[in-house]
């Protein structure tokens, strides 16, 4: 996943910690999983579309508040075959960049999750791989460069063998700082991502109108630029806060993500990059999103990585 970036616009509105926290969670409903169709009276609503399989996710549902999410019996969530209205979203770059096209396609295709935005990175590649099995069918073809001799190799990948390598989240993820400091971590979720992706984008995009700006010295474009790398700053250490549980030590368990979010700016360097080490090893559990590749043209073998661009994944190569 990219990693992010600017200007006046107050992101903490749209998907801060505050405002995320802020949101009412909704009582659980009483229903057991079935299609949104069955809820009402419209006697076409039989012939509605049915789910294609059923999942169970890395984390098993462990890092969703109450309410968020309704696993069956088998701990396993159903997942349906993605309407017209969904790809089109998908086609819609605006929704991407912020997740919200994401954020309709699970609440369309997995009703069991009840709050997407809680979707963490490891249950969002086995989602999106299942709403593509349930859409288009069990295999995907990709087409990979041969890093060897450059030309191009087609693929086609057996999806739910993709499934199949799924290894599970623990749901608690303790990393000791020092003898007096333990730090629990959590997967990055939609919430967070999509605030630190718009962050990203707009803070780019500032520093490129900076640089541009022939009316500004190149005393002040420097000046401007570095408000820009603090602001990128800040946004990381607000996705790092957001993927810290709690801070344990002695005779405290913090859980406030403003003190955390403070404790993570005067950390030194080293503590920090094992944080973020930690996290993303957490981050890339779940599926392997790797194949064996063989070259046609020169017989060179590598490991091919699986493109989960969610603006591309759902193409259909194979048909028409
Ligand atoms: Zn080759």
């Amino acid at each position: 996943m990219p990693k992010m970036t600017d200007d006046d616009f107050d992101e903490s509105t749209l998907f801060g910690a505050e405002a995320v926290a802020s949101i009412p969670v909704p009582k659980p409903v009483a229903l057991a999983v079935t299609s949104p169709a069955a809820e009402s009276d419209n006697p076409l609503s039989k012939y509605f579309r049915l789910p294609g399989l059923s999942v169970s996710l890395p984390t098993g549902g462990a890092y969703f508040p109450a309410g968020a999410i309704e696993l069956d019996d088998a701990g396993e969530v159903a997942v349906y075959p993605m309407r017209a209205a969904d790809e089109m979203l998908l086609a819609s770059p605006d929704a991407l960049m912020n997740n919200s096209a994401i954020i309709s396609l699970i609440r369309s295709c997995v009703p069991a999750i009840k709050r997407p935005e809680f979707v963490s990175s490891p249950d969002l590649d086995v989602l999106l791989v299942a709403i593509r099995v349930a859409s288009n069918g069990e295999t995907m073809e990709i087409q990979l460069e041969c890093p060897e001799c450059k030309k191009p190799n087609t693929f086609e990948v057996d999806l739910p063998a993709v499934l199949g390598t799924m290894t599970k989240v623990p749901a608690v993820n303790p990393l000791r700082l020092s003898d007096e400091v333990v730090v629990y971590l959590r997967p990055h979720n939609m919430a967070t991502q999509g605030k630190i992706l718009i962050s990203a984008f707009r803070e780019t995009r500032a520093a490129q109108a900076i640089a541009l700006d022939e009316t500004l010295s190149e005393e002040e474009k420097g000046a401007r630029l570095s408000v820009v790398m603090e602001r990128l700053t800040d946004m990381n250490l607000f996705g790092l806060a957001n993927s810290v549980v709690k801070v344990v030590v002695p005779g405290y368990e913090v859980t406030n993500v403003e003190h955390i979010k403070q404790f993570l700016g005067e950390t030194d360097k080293g503590t920090l990059n094992r944080l973020r080490d930690e996290l993303e090893r957490i981050n890339s559990l779940g599926i392997d999103k790797t194949v064996p590749a063989a070259c046609v043209h020169c017989a060179h073998e590598w490991e091919g990585a699986i493109e989960f661009n969610p603006a591309t994944f759902f193409e259909d190569r194979s048909s028409d």
